[in-house]
């Protein structure tokens, strides 16, 4: 899928670390949500990849955007996108900032709570407004539940609040949690809406949104086969059976599965060596690590791909990042393979590796750059 970047590669030697980015997948990808699921909106998740060669891909795509920021609405704003195609989808907001959305058209807004609600009504009178409720987010490899998110219960109070305040209660919304594999977990919330729907029916407030979030895997390391196109299929048939012919709209907030497998990171090893301590280990240092990029590596959560030009035997190693912090190891636990002759200078590609990395950079811990992005 990325032969792009493969040829890239072997024609150009980049100063490393550095990630390059195949627009055309992200495009690719983008479309192959469209074509597995036509009754769906996308809106990419901007905190994925904000890249402006991304956005403007997307855009002229005719993707809509998920944002959580004045800036990354300012991204989009920049990148062609119209304020009826971005959601404001951070459910804790500064009131200036909602106010910073509202003013430039922005009014689509999410919350969670009741204090939200008293700075929307306040900062943009009239917007649409959609709650997002907590569900289970088991099966996932980040999952992002407990800091979001209400209870389901307390969804319906909370959106007639919204209306007493004079806001638009607009849907629900949920997120089943990053790099998901088990469609059931959208299932489930589809059906918590529906619930929710009926409640809110019965007081005389219409909800027409439902707002499905992001989730969608990609294969890492040791992942099977990912059917996207099935697990387009279960939700679908979730939302037939939970709200049948009164379908309301649909969107969901896709990051990971667009901006991941159009990134190849290359990285360089700076030190092979053993370390006798704790079980005799060979340790590979490269210059990237968790503070360069690779902060889903935190537990160990995401396993990229790891390919070496370097051929012949291999065996285990931890590896580490450049960093003085001795928590910018990347796997010991995870067992990587890599050839035994791999030494200093040496090359290393992470695959899939185009979300939740360049942004994810310190701005310069101990001095190294934040990630270089180059886009083909
Ligand atoms: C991070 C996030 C997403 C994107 O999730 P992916 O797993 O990358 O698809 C979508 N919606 C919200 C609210 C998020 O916080």
């Amino acid at each position: 899928m990325t032969a792009k970047i493969d040829a890239y590669l072997s024609a150009e030697i980049p100063a490393t670390p550095c990630l390059v980015i195949d627009l055309d997948e992200v495009e690719r990808n983008h479309g192959a949500i469209v074509d597995a699921a036509p009754w769906l909106e996308v809106f990419y998740a901007v905190k994925a990849n904000p890249a402006s060669p991304i956005l403007n891909r997307l855009a002229r795509a005719g993707a809509a955007f998920d944002a959580a920021s004045p800036a990354e609405i300012a991204a989009c704003l920049a990148a062609g996108v119209g304020p009826e195609r971005i959601s404001y989808g951070n459910t804790v907001k500064k009131r200036s900032d909602i106010a910073f959305a509202f003013e430039k058209g922005v009014n689509l807004f999410a919350f969670d709570s009741s204090g939200e609600i008293e700075k929307l009504a306040d900062a943009a009178p009239g917007a649409g407004v959609f709650c997002r409720i907590v569900v289970a987010n088991d099966g996932a490899r980040w999952p992002l539940t407990r800091k979001f998110g209400c209870a389901p219960d307390e969804a319906v109070a909370l959106l007639l609040k919204a209306r007493d305040a004079g806001l638009r209660p607009a849907g629900i919304s949920f997120h089943a949690g990053s790099q998901q594999i088990e469609s059931a977990r959208w299932g489930e919330g589809v059906r918590w809406c529906a619930t929710i729907f009926e409640r809110l029916a019965a007081h005389g407030v219409a909800l027409d949104l439902i707002n499905i979030g992001g989730g969608f895997p990609v294969p890492y390391r040791d992942d099977e086969k990912l059917d996207l196109t099935a697990m387009f299929a279960a939700i679908d048939r979730a939302i037939d059976e939970s709200v049948g012919a009164s379908r309301p709209r649909i969107i969901a907030e896709p990051g990971r599965v667009i901006a991941a497998t159009a990134g190849k990171l290359v990285t360089e090893v700076v030190l092979v060596t053993e370390r006798s301590y704790g079980g005799h280990q060979r340790w590979v240092y490269l210059d990237v690590g968790r503070y360069g990029g690779l902060a889903e590596t935190e537990g160990e959560a995401i396993q990229y791909p790891l390919v070496s030009p370097v051929g012949g035997d291999t065996s285990s190693a931890v590896l580490a990042g450049p960093t003085c912090d001795s928590h910018d190891v990347l796997y010991e636990h995870a067992t990587y393979d890599l050839p035994i002759d791999l030494d200093a200078g040496d090359r290393l590609v992470f695959s899939n590796a185009g979300a939740y990395t360049s942004t994810y950079a310190s701005v310069g811990f101990n001095g190294f750059s934040p990630l270089t992005e180059v886009f083909i």
